[in-house]
């Protein structure tokens, strides 16, 4: 029997991103949460492999309270079960502290895992680093980005499209993927699944405590990295008419607007300068 672990990040609803601008940070709290749709893909992968293979699949996300609701919606679709990270000394923590804490829960929670499927990157961050960190952090190999996964005994086959090509990679077990937004298309959940997912015993917390983790420990090894400026981009709209003969038109078009068509005709873009603060 194979045990996978998915982690799962809940994320903001898109069409509300209610930021901090003093601190520059999201504010989580004040927007209605999803499972991140990468996220999705890779417990398809997993659901997958346990239809083929026999697997135990055990979903993992760090989040505020609310973030259990991913582990449920894993369990309804599927997943034997959830971990819950959550302390108010995680809050805050950036793509090494994320890292970090779900190495830890792994291998606290887990030790005797196969293999760790991650969403390529999530819709609200989209750093694509953390699944590589926890590889890191565990020590195993990992792929990104694959789109086709084979198990042979011990070995992991996997396919995964880099530029233009599709390159092939073998790795041994205990491996880490990031799964592509391409393949692994999510299902819908069953109703049957809605049982397990409100079923007791399912989910478990962790907190700072239960990790060994102390806020000393979190300060001196947690985030390294500050967001020091956080700004929408602003877009100026202008309709203009140009009239006289073609060549007329196309010249006038190039002298007024070639340094921001740039990218398109091979020159550098030149870029808006908003500061350190
Ligand atoms: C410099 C910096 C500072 C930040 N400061 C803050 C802050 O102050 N407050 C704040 O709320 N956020 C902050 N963030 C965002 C926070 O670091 C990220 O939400 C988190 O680390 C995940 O990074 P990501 O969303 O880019 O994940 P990616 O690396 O793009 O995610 C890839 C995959 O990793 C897995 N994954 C990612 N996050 C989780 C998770 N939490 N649980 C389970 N699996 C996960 C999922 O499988 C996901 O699909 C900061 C980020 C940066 C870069």
């Amino acid at each position: 029997m194979l045990n996978l672990i998915v982690c799962l990040k809940q994320v903001p609803m898109v069409t509300e991103l209610p930021w901090d601008e003093k601190t520059g940070t999201l504010r989580r709290d004040l927007a209605s949460g999803q499972m991140n749709l990468a996220c999705l893909h890779a417990l398809e992968a997993a659901l997958q492999i346990k239809e083929q293979y026999m697997a135990n699949i055990t979903a993992v996300t760090m989040g505020p309270p609310a973030a259990q609701e991913v582990l449920r919606e894993a369990v309804a679709l599927g997943a034997d079960r959830g971990i819950h990270l959550c302390d108010r000394i995680f809050a805050g923590s950036d793509t090494y502290a994320t890292s970090l804490l779900l190495a830890k829960a792994i291998k606290k929670e887990c030790a005797d895992y196969n293999l760790i499927l991650c969403g390529s990157y999530t819709s609200d961050s989209e750093t694509a680093q953390v699944g590589p960190q926890i590889a890191e952090e565990l020590a195993i190999p990992a792929a990104a980005y694959i789109e086709k996964l084979e198990i042979n005994g011990r070995t992991l086959r996997v396919r995964r499209l880099v530029d233009n090509f599709r390159e092939t990679l073998e790795m041994e077990f205990p491996a880490l993927v990031t799964v592509s937004l391409e393949k692994y298309q999510p299902r819908y959940t069953a109703l049957a699944g809605l049982e397990n997912a409100f079923a007791s015993g399912n989910i478990i917390s962790l907190n700072a405590r239960d990790l060994g983790i102390s806020s000393a420990s979190m300060a001196a090894d947690g985030s390294r990295t500050q967001v020091r400026n956080v700004f929408l981009r602003k877009e100026k709209k202008e309709n203009v008419v140009l009239k006289g003969t073609a060549a007329n038109v196309v010249n006038e078009f190039l002298n007024k607007y070639e340094s921001k068509i740039s990218w398109a005709i091979g020159k550098d873009i030149e870029e808006e300068d908003h500061g350190d603060e």
